[in-house]
Formats: C-alpha cells, structure tokens, sequence
C-alpha cells in the first residue's frame, strides 16, 4: 500500500458552525487526523524492513489506517451548516425503504450513534447485496466489515464534540443533522 496523505477538508474549519466548531475540526483535522496518517505510514514502511513486527503492524494498521479512512469518509460525510438541511427525495426513498421512514432511520441512527460504549463511531453501512445496516464500530476498528462499504458515518469520540457539548452527546448528535451532506450519501448509495 501507498503512503496515505491527509486530505484536505472540503470546506473551511468554520463553515459547520454551530454545529462543529471551527476549535473541534481544527483540532480533529489537523492533529488527530493527521496522527493517524503518521502513524499508518510508519506502520506501513515497518512493513518493508527485513523483520516487520507483523503482530505490532497489524495493532497499528488496523487502529491508524482504519482511522485514517473513516475520518476521510466523515469529513465528506459533512457540508456547510444550513438550517433546512433535508436528504435528496432519492435517497429518503431509500432510507425509507429500509427502515419504515426518514423519521425512523434518523432516530435509530441516533441511537446507535449515542449508546456507543466509550469511544467509537456510528455507522451507515451497505452490504455486497446492497443491504442498509446500521452499526457500531468501537475505537476505529472496521476490519470486519469485509465488503460493506461506508455511507454515513459518525464520530462519536469525545475529541469530536466535547469542547463544544462537554459530555452532551445527544445534543451534538441532534446539530450534526444539520451538516450532513446528503449529496455524498446519495453518491455512496448509488456506488
Ligand atoms: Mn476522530
């Protein structure tokens, strides 16, 4: 595998005010996203040395890697706040197709999202026969999740939303509907 590089955020560190403050995705982006990069390519050229650590490798690529790519899918994830943000009618159909309604995809989004024990993510998922599935993914691990592919995704460790919500995960939850970018999530379904 390549060297990973960190992507650059498709909008300004302000623009998802109030819900995300310019503070959080600074410091997301720039130096939690960023040492995940850093620490995958290390982990990466380990690899090419004439004895890797196979066993210490894998701990860290499977952490920083797995970290890396599911930053880079929530930071696409996310747009420019707007108060009336709403889902394409495509993909409300599709939401809807799978779990009764919008209504009920939004509220067990967030339930999976919010009852996540320490650190981890909520997640979106398809499935190689184009299933939705909602899970919960602890710390950054996604290995598992062979051929499932990512939709939406979100960060629900606490460097995500504590300066702005301290422990109010709940409330971070409800404001980050508001900056989801339902272009990408049509794009990711249609994939
Ligand atoms: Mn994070």
């Amino acid at each position: 595998m390549k060297k990973q590089t960190l992507p650059k955020l498709p909008y300004s560190y302000q623009e998802l005010e109030p819900a995300i403050s310019a503070r959080i995705m600074k410091l997301h982006h720039d130096k939690h996203h960023a040492g995940y990069v850093k620490k995958a390519n290390a982990a990466l050229k380990q690899l090419q040395t004439e004895q890797p650590n196979y066993k210490q490798v894998l701990k860290d690529l499977s952490f920083n890697l797995n970290g890396h790519i599911l930053h880079s899918v929530f930071w696409q994830n996310m747009r420019a706040y707007q108060q009336n943000n709403a889902p394409t009618p495509t993909v409300k159909k599709q939401l809807a197709k799978s779990f009764g309604s919008f209504a009920n995809f939004k509220q067990s989004f967030n339930k999976t999202a919010t009852s996540v024990e320490g650190s981890g993510w909520g997640a979106l998922l398809k499935s190689p026969t184009g299933e939705l599935q909602l899970m919960q993914l602890e710390n950054h691990n996604k290995l598992f999740l062979n051929n499932f592919s990512l939709v939406l995704v979100v960060d629900v460790w606490e460097h995500a939303y504590y300066l702005d919500y301290e422990n109010n995960r709940g409330q971070y939850l409800q404001n980050w509907w508001q900056v989801v970018n339902w272009d990408d999530v049509a794009k990711r379904l249609a994939d």
